[in-house]
């Protein structure tokens, strides 16, 4: 008796709802639903290239980082750093321009380039390795991007929505993007997207500036309602902070003196390990142990619990996973 579809040229109640409920929590202005990270991140790529027309740029070109991942399509692979995700799918999309993570020097090097629109990156680089970006970077590029009249355009996907213990982990330095790009957590496994805009990008799109089908369908946007209300309800973006420096906390101690460990990171429910070796042989030794990890950047094992995991069940995760790290 419920519509869970209906043609986006009518009036959505409950995309309007979660539309607000998320501009409040992340402090922005206006949100374009869509049904994938990958799709998401493909309407803020489209937005830069709006700007940079608005401003009678020829080649709107982004600024994108080393390690960064951004889905698969073609402009989001064209935007994703790993050779390996573009192999076979060139011609790749024109338009961007690739620095190191967490490197402000280089960023400053680009900022007499009149073509550069946007910088487009993830607070913490999950597929990349865990990477987290240092105390300042992320002030340091608002900083940039208001000096220099660009987009600071946030991948959020994996990061956003409790993970880090903020609701987005660039609250952790308390900065605002113009762009954020939520998925993955968003539908809690329901097919959702968002991109969110705020100041200058919020008004670039117009009726049929961009589109689809299924995104903001009453559905997925009242299944992304009801993650919010239970994140709220179970206080989840705090429980993911104390249980994750607790779990970061164990492995350092557990792991202390082992050799083959490079670095210890992490911050709330998202923790890499990294070793001085290839580790994906891991995955299937923790698998048989039924502990689910993965393993990114070929070294890193990457760790995603999910939010509600207890303390007693973080014990767990340590317990088999060190015997695992001391044993490889
Ligand atoms: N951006 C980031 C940071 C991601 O981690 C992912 C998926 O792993 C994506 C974008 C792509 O999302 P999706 O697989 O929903 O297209």
């Amino acid at each position: 008796s419920t519509l869970i579809h209906t043609s986006n040229i009518y009036q959505i109640q409950q995309q309007e709802k979660l539309a607000d409920r998320l501009t409040g929590i992340a402090s922005m202005e206006r949100v374009f639903f869509c049904n994938s990270g990958a799709e998401a991140n493909e309407a803020a790529i489209k937005l830069a290239r709006l700007y940079g027309r608005s401003k009678g740029i020829g080649l709107p070109t982004i600024v994108v980082m080393e390690g960064g991942f951004h889905g698969r399509t073609m402009a989001t692979l064209s935007a994703t750093a790993n050779p390996k995700i573009q192999a076979g799918f060139e011609p790749l999309l024109q338009g961007f321009i690739r620095i190191p993570y967490n490197n402000v020097d280089a960023l400053e090097t680009l900022t007499d380039n009149p073509d550069i629109v946007a910088v487009l990156f993830e607070p913490i680089q999950g597929e990349g390795g865990i990477n987290i970006a240092a105390d300042s970077f992320l002030s340091d590029v608002r900083a940039i991007c208001d000096r220099c009249g660009w987009l600071m355009m946030l991948d959020e996907i994996q990061t956003g929505m409790g993970r880090t213990g903020k609701w987005f982990a660039c609250q952790h330095e308390n900065v605002v993007p113009d762009v954020m790009t939520l998925a993955k957590a968003l539908g809690n496994g329901v097919p959702i997207g968002a991109c969110l805009a705020k100041g200058k990008a919020a008004s670039l799109f117009a009726p049929g500036s961009h589109g689809s089908t299924f995104g903001g369908n009453p559905l997925a946007c009242r299944a992304a309602l009801a993650v919010i209300e239970v994140i709220e309800q179970e206080s989840l973006v705090d429980q993911a902070r104390q249980h994750g420096q607790y779990l970061l906390d164990s492995f350092i101690q557990s792991l202390a003196g082992t050799d083959s460990v490079v670095e210890i990171r992490g911050k709330g429910m998202m923790i890499g390990i990294e070793l001085d070796r290839p580790c994906a042989d891991l995955v299937k030794q923790a698998l048989d142990k039924r502990l689910l990890i993965n393993v990114t950047a070929i070294n890193t094992i990457r760790l995603l619990p999910p939010l509600i995991t207890t303390t007693e069940q973080c014990d767990q995760i340590v317990s088999i996973l060190t015997g695992l790290i001391k044993s490889f």
